[in-house]
């Protein structure tokens, strides 16, 4: 039986050498659309966009800007320690999409059935070890009322809360860096407190304007230049599609961000623009009329009946947008980077057909495509199926080679995991 085992383990691995070339050759192309679903594309008739990490691209000094001055309002505002300027941003610390634990003051990845992965979680800049993470949380897995809704708030008292921006990635990063100082130092703090500092501080950094005025002095250095950008716009405008924008961000900063990547006639382009619409609230919040913005960006009082072309419009609300374009259901096709505000409550809540744009797909499609993954996934699927065959075996000799076998997945997954 041993004999056995190890035969059919040998043509295992050959199968799996065998088929690596054909893999290779069919590789994911990393600028492609991907489609979850089935759409005809001659049957949108409208397009809407999320303008910030959407229709706009923002350089690696953007981040560095972010940290900066938040870092330095904590130093100013909230009276934090100076020592923490010597902490420089860096951009391969955290990804989007983790949780943390405003208690305990960990940053740490969960996955979508609510486990906490170990070997991630993180106090300041070290990692917390698996046992003292499982003795912490009786185990791994944190039930769901204890986690933050979609947007990081949380409805009752709740304390993980996950960060789904990529605007966020220098608020983490700036968390851990204090936490780091405040423990390296020994110096007694809470938690709280330093979590609502940072989050004030980075939404100062958006709402007392020093991002947009940063950008707006530099838009060559902040702001990518995308030459499809026009060139995709144009086609639907020539298609005679209709569309519009609805973006967080105030209407100069986007008129300077829009003249740059599309040209000043960009607004020719758009039948409907609305600009600092406070999304997610946007989408959920019935109450708030638009209101009309002027030229000089000056707000006026006068009742909104209708969203004109050429007019630019601040706040208002989804219900109220679909009322006055009557723009509904699977005709309208809107792109969004934020997987929640701007992407699942649309599909979900209004039927509109979405695009997702995931910048983070273009790294791991090139770590997908490398010889050295694909021969680990294929492999690890050939070992998989040959542990499911072979467990009827229960004799000693037989036992011992899959734990063997099962000893060698667990480290190539390891593997796999640290390379990802
Ligand atoms: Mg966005």
């Amino acid at each position: 039986m041993k004999d056995y085992l190890w035969k059919r383990y040998k043509e295992a691995k050959k199968v799996t050498k065998d088929l690596v070339p054909s893999i290779m050759s069919n590789l994911l192309n990393p600028d492609a659309i991907f489609s979850n679903n089935e759409m005809s594309l001659s049957d949108v008739e409208i397009y809407g966009f999320d303008y910030d990490y959407t229709l706009v691209f923002y350089s690696k000094h953007l981040h560095t800007l972010i940290f900066n001055a938040a870092r330095d309002l904590l130093i100013n505002e909230h009276r934090y320690p100076a020592e923490i300027r010597k902490y420089e941003y860096d951009p391969n610390f955290a990804i989007r999409g983790l949780h943390y634990d405003v208690h305990r003051a960990m940053l740490m990845k969960i996955d979508a059935f609510h486990y906490i992965q170990l070997g991630t979680v993180y106090r300041g800049m070290s990692v917390v070890p698996d046992d003292e993470v499982i003795a912490m949380y009786d185990g791994s897995h944190v039930p769901l009322e204890q986690m933050s809704d979609f947007y990081g708030k949380s409805s009752q008292g709740n304390t993980m809360k996950q960060f789904m921006d990529i605007f966020s990635l220098p608020e983490m990063t700036l968390l851990s860096y204090v936490n780091e100082y405040f423990l390296k130092n020994n110096i007694d703090y809470e938690p709280v407190h330093l979590y609502k500092d940072v989050k004030d501080s980075i939404r100062d950094v958006h709402i007392k304007g020093i991002m947009y005025r940063a950008i707006e002095a530099d838009i060559e250095k902040y702001v990518c230049y995308a030459d499809q950008t026009r060139a995709v716009l144009a086609k639907l405008a020539d298609h005679g599609k209709k569309m519009f924008l609805i973006t967080n961000s105030p209407s100069s900063f986007v008129d300077r961000g829009m003249r740059f990547i599309v040209g000043k006639d960009w607004r020719d382009l758009f039948d409907v623009v609305i600009v600092q619409a406070d999304k997610p609230n946007f989408f959920n919040d019935k109450r708030r009329p638009f209101r009309k913005v002027n030229e000089r960006g000056v707000l006026l009082w006068d009742k909104i009946h209708e969203l004109q072309k050429g007019q630019i419009y601040k706040q208002g609300n989804l219900y109220e947008f679909l009322k006055l374009t009557g723009w509904r259901g699977s005709k309208v096709l809107y792109f969004g980077d934020h997987i929640y505000s701007d992407l699942a409550d649309l599909t979900l809540k209004h039927g509109w057909r979405t695009g997702a744009i995931i910048p983070e797909l273009r790294t791991e499609i090139k770590i997908m495509n490398t010889e050295r993954y694909i021969q680990t996934m294929t492999w690890l699927q050939t070992l998989t199926g040959l542990l499911e065959h072979m467990q009827v075996h229960k004799d000693p000799d037989s036992q011992l080679i899959l734990q063997e076998w099962k000893k060698e997945r667990k480290e190539m997954r390891f593997g796999a995991y640290l390379e990802s």
